[in-house]
């Protein structure tokens, strides 16, 4: 078992597959862009030799993560390797959807389960302002699919910004009235340096729900995988409402997750800098790997209070 310092069990493993990305994310790129070099990347052996050791320690779920997981070439391939795993329970992609529309099903056919894509408003302007690219259309085509091939529960991630899309939480809530998706409003984070984030961009998870319910009552509901997010149903709702107060109220002490940077590192907490570098371990036969991991673990830190993170989510895997 992973336990850490604190009791917490370690089940949940965010696996960044690529530090690339296809969008330019105000709260994402920050500045100039470099690119780790391919051979720093794991591989998706090494991918899989890992996922197969912590599983055996007793991680049961997996999300793919990046940077943006659907620009590494052959991800389906990665993705039926892992759920080949026996004792994996879930396996779980984040993706910003641009590319999603070609891939849902094929990703389907490989065996993941489903998928959380990130939109931020229904303005084309605003989405290009956001990501500084014109995609809307294709990211809504992106979740079409994934609801088509069965990726199921659809979650759709939001990040509220003020000025940029805090207006439009009442009417993406009511998109769940119609359409089987599961909206998580997420409250913005100061990770990494060179962002849009601001005290002026910020806005309390109060206040997003407050706006949500201006499209009706929010009624408590349960949707799968539900982790941190407070999940609620508009009366009649085909898909939910939820909401993570990552900022205003921290849920450190039921953390159960560790990160993995594209370059192999093992990343204890979001806001820490405080990395374990694995990859010299992955060459070492599955014990020694699986000594390492147990090592890392004890180094979680209690809390994130007082953690200032600088390095981009792009390059940690939000
Ligand atoms: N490219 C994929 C995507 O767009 O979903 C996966 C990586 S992206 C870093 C993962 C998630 O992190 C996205 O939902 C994004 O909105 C969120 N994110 C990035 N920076 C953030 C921040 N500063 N605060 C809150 N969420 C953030």
């Amino acid at each position: 078992m992973l336990v850490d310092l604190f009791g917490r069990r370690i089940t949940y493993l965010r696996i960044s597959i690529t530090d690339r990305c296809n969008l330019r994310c105000l709260y994402c790129s920050g500045r100039p862009f470099e690119w780790l070099a391919p051979e720093r990347i794991l591989s998706y052996e090494e991918i899989y030799r890992l996922v197969k050791v912590a599983v055996h320690l007793g991680v049961e779920r997996v999300r793919l993560t990046g940077g943006e997981p659907l620009v590494r070439r052959g991800v389906a391939g990665l993705i039926r390797m892992l759920a080949g795993i026996p004792g994996l329970r879930d396996l779980s992609l984040t993706t910003n959807g641009l590319l999603l529309a070609n891939l849902a099903q094929e990703l389907r056919g490989a065996g993941l389960r489903r998928v959380n894509v990130s939109l931020d408003t229904f303005d084309p302007e605003k989405f290009r302002r956001i990501t500084g690219v014109d995609g809307l259309e294709r990211v809504l085509a992106g979740i079409e699919a994934a609801l088509s091939a069965g990726l199921t529960p659809v979650k759709v991630n939001v990040v509220v910004m003020r000025g940029l899309n805090d207006e439009e939480v009442p009417e993406l809530a009511r998109w769940t009235l119609s359409t089987p998706v599961h909206l998580r409003f997420i409250e913005f984070m100061p990770v990494g340096e060179g962002t849009e984030w601001g005290p002026d961009r910020f806005v309390p998870l109060e206040e997003i729900r407050e706006r949500a319910a201006e499209a009706g009552e929010l009624r408590p509901a349960e949707v799968e995988g539900g982790g941190p997010a407070r999940v609620f149903r508009l009366p009649g709702g085909k898909g939910t409402v939820g909401f993570i107060a990552a900022m205003s109220r921290h849920f450190c002490r039921h953390c159960n997750r560790l990160r993995i940077t594209p370059e192999g590192r093992i990343r204890y907490c979001l806001f820490s800098d405080r990395e374990f570098d694995l990859r010299p371990h992955l060459a070492r036969g599955e014990e020694a790997l699986a000594e390492a991991l147990r090592q890392a673990v004890r180094r979680k830190p209690a809390s994130r209070l007082g953690l200032e993170p600088r390095r981009l989510m792009r390059t940690i895997g939000g």
